[in-house]
């Protein structure tokens, strides 16, 4: 019996998923109206919901190790608890103030997708339990527009001050294609990964949080180096502009770096995968793990040993830290057919020099 069934007593009127990602490249790119290219990851987030006749909402969650957490509340008295509840009643509160009509429900959700981990199990939450609440109360939302909701939920509710990368990518983005997405007018383009590179990502143990810290002082640091210069996004400049950001002050200087040049990485990993050419593919992962290391600051020193491992190996083309940093995951372009063998090899090794339990993502 599905344990929707066994929960609620009786069975659900939709279930639904959505899917984690793995940013190939663009970090810290999607608040500043730059390039991104996230790949959904097989790993999902399910949503089983049926409607309630009155205004109560009622979560069960179900973790991957089995612990189950509930939260209970009715419409319109979404209050921020600081806890996981936030993405629900954000999801619901932000419906409703969009002007859509909602009941109460029951639902449980149950995820694939390793929390804090960089592969963006929130907006694979928020976009499962988006699509399921557009299935059972029949409301008329797209694609990009629940991908926009996803986000407001973080920025407005949540109190994460993200982009909108990981909410489309979740959204819009087709299995084993990587998406291009301009973040500053929001069109895309699916781009197939190239035969000869089989995409492994590794867990490096150490998990963060995009609530407050560290990714709001980046945030702000990047909006502090646009009105010195005087734009109004980073993405105004390309690696032609460079000169101008020696006017500011250590570290906004980096930072602005950072953006502006991951920015052209994105485009040149486009037009490297579209020409087959691997070994660029690598030496751009190395560039964008390097300028977020020393530019950006966004890794730890368990994400650059692991990252380093990897990059020696000679199955291995390149490989950097995916998602937004302050620990998360690593990915790599193997070989074909190699990544599963590299990726234990190297966790291994990892694991004796950190200490860190690492976690196989990719190659399933
Ligand atoms: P990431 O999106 O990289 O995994 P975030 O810090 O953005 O990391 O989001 C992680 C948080 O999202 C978790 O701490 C939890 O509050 C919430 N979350 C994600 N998936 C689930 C889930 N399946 N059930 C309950 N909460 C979840
Ligand atoms: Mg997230």
């Amino acid at each position: 019996m599905n344990d929707f069934t066994t929960l609620y007593g009786r069975p659900p009127l939709v279930t639904v998923s959505a899917p984690g990602r793995v940013n190939l490249i663009g970090e810290h790119t999607d608040y500043n109206g730059g390039f991104v290219l996230p790949v959904p990851l097989p790993q999902m987030t399910t949503v089983d919901l049926t409607p309630r006749q009155d205004d109560r909402v009622i979560v069960q969650t179900v973790a991957r190790d089995g612990t189950v957490q509930q939260c209970e509340y009715r419409l319109a008295e979404e209050t921020r608890q600081g806890d996981w509840s936030d993405y629900v009643q954000g999801v619901t509160s932000l419906v409703r103030a969009s002007g859509y009509r909602l009941q109460g429900f029951e639902a449980r959700i149950e995820s694939s997708v390793p929390m804090g981990s960089g592969l963006s199990s929130s907006a694979a939450l928020e976009v499962a339990l988006l699509r399921a609440l557009r299935e059972g109360f029949g409301l008329e939302l797209d694609d990009l527009t629940i991908a926009k909701l996803g986000q407001q939920v973080e920025n407005q509710f949540v109190g994460a001050n993200v982009g909108i990368m990981d909410q489309v990518a979740s959204s819009i983005g087709k299995p084993d294609m990587a998406l291009f997405l301009d973040t500053r007018d929001l069109t895309w383009r699916h781009i197939p990964i190239p035969a000869a590179i089989e995409l492994t990502v590794i867990h490096s143990g150490v998990t963060h949080s995009n609530v407050g810290g560290h990714y709001s002082q980046r945030r702000a640091q990047c909006t502090e180096a646009c009105q010195r210069l005087g734009i109004s996004e980073l993405r105004e400049l390309t690696a032609a502009d460079l000169h101008r950001i020696d006017s500011l002050p250590d570290p906004l200087n980096r930072r602005a770096r950072h953006v502006i040049t991951e920015n052209d990485r994105v485009l040149a990993m486009v037009a490297a995968m579209e020409r087959n050419d691997a070994p660029t593919m690598g030496r751009l992962c190395h560039e964008s793990h390097r300028s977020m290391r020393d530019d950006f600051e966004t890794t730890v020193p368990e994400v650059d040993l692991l990252v380093d491992l990897l990059r020696f190996e000679p199955s291995v083309f390149g490989a950097r830290m995916t998602g937004g940093g302050f620990g998360g995951s690593v990915v790599a372009l193997a070989e074909r057919g190699r990544g599963h063998l590299v990726a234990k090899k190297v966790m291994r090794r990892y694991a004796e020099q950190s200490g860190r339990q690492p976690v196989l993502i990719l190659p399933q």
